[in-house]
């Protein structure tokens, strides 16, 4: 059995449309995908209709959520999976962040334009496809410019990553696992301890989590030193948490392949009994 429980779409910032990142999953060998779009869940009805054969499909979202308890607010993504989609709490939450996300990337342009880059919110949008918005899009523009040559030198401290990044308008973390428990759903931290991104939260926060719902860690994924991975599990184990393994695939926008990490079955078989807001298809 292989499985990939972190998959990005056309929803949001991956460049394969849900259609085609199921055909893809099959086409890797992978035998679970859990569809996990950015605050939406407007790729599933499409990767479901077009499920190939012999893959399995989890439903799920990768929601963004912010820590306040430190010395600064720390960003943090947190997997859902199995939730009901139609709940209205965490529809109207998931509606506001992407609406955040939109004011922002709209500011950032804004920012770019101050400085004489002429990119326009008019083709960032269409880049977007509807989807959620991120600064993936942003990287598209600056890239047909020649500004960038990928989408990784867009995220470059002078460009995306620092420069002209404004913070996004997040759902505080507790919040986040309430309105998830909320809407039957498993609520799994993404990459946990990704130093490599930014600032990583203190273990002292993973207990709290523990203690307010969170089922999981995602210790496996390549943003992850092989410390930091050892690190993972060993929270995990002493906090009965999960752990899974997974790409958090994006299509061109990253290199990482799809199945590039992969969850134990024992894994799923736990989140599966846990969810209850929605099933896995297939
Ligand atoms: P945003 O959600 O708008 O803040 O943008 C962050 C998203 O950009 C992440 O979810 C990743 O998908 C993507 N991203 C972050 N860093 C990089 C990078 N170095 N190269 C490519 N994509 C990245
Ligand atoms: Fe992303
Ligand atoms: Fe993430
Ligand atoms: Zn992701």
């Amino acid at each position: 059995m292989r499985i990939d429980l972190h998959a990005h779409s056309t929803a949001s910032d991956g460049t394969s449309t849900p259609a085609e990142l199921v055909g893809e999953a099959a086409a890797a060998g992978l035998d679970v995908l859990a569809v996990t779009d950015h605050d939406t869940t407007r790729g599933w009805a499409e990767a479901f209709a077009a499920r190939p054969s012999g893959l399995t499909i989890v439903p799920g979202a990768e929601l963004s959520l912010r820590w306040h308890g430190g010395a600064r607010p720390i960003g943090l993504h947190m997997l859902a999976y199995l939730f009901d989609p139609a709940e209205p709490d965490l529809v109207a939450a998931l509606a506001r962040v992407r609406t955040a996300r939109e004011t922002r990337a709209e500011r950032m342009v804004g920012l770019l334009s101050a400085d004489g880059i002429d990119i326009t919110w008019g083709e960032v949008l269409e880049y977007a496809g509807g989807g959620t918005v991120g600064r993936p899009h942003l990287a598209q523009a600056l890239m047909r410019r020649g500004l960038v040559g990928t989408v990784t030198e867009a995220f470059a401290p002078e460009w995306l990553g620092a420069r002209y990044r404004i913070p996004k308008e997040d759902i505080d973390v507790f919040e986040g696992l309430r309105l998830i428990l909320g809407a039957g759903g498993v609520p799994v931290f993404a990459h946990p301890r990704a130093s490599v991104r930014g600032p990583i939260v203190p273990d002292s926060l993973i207990v709290e989590l523990a203690a307010a719902g969170l089922f999981g860690l995602e210790a496996d994924h390549t943003d992850h030193s092989p410390q930091e991975q050892a690190e993972m599990h060993a929270v995990a184990g002493r906090l009965d948490l999960v752990t899974t393994g997974s790409s958090d695939y994006h299509g061109t926008n990253k290199t990482v392949r799809l199945g590039a990490r992969t969850t134990a079955p024992e894994a799923l078989e736990r989140i599966v009994a846990a969810g209850h807001g929605s099933d896995v298809v297939g």
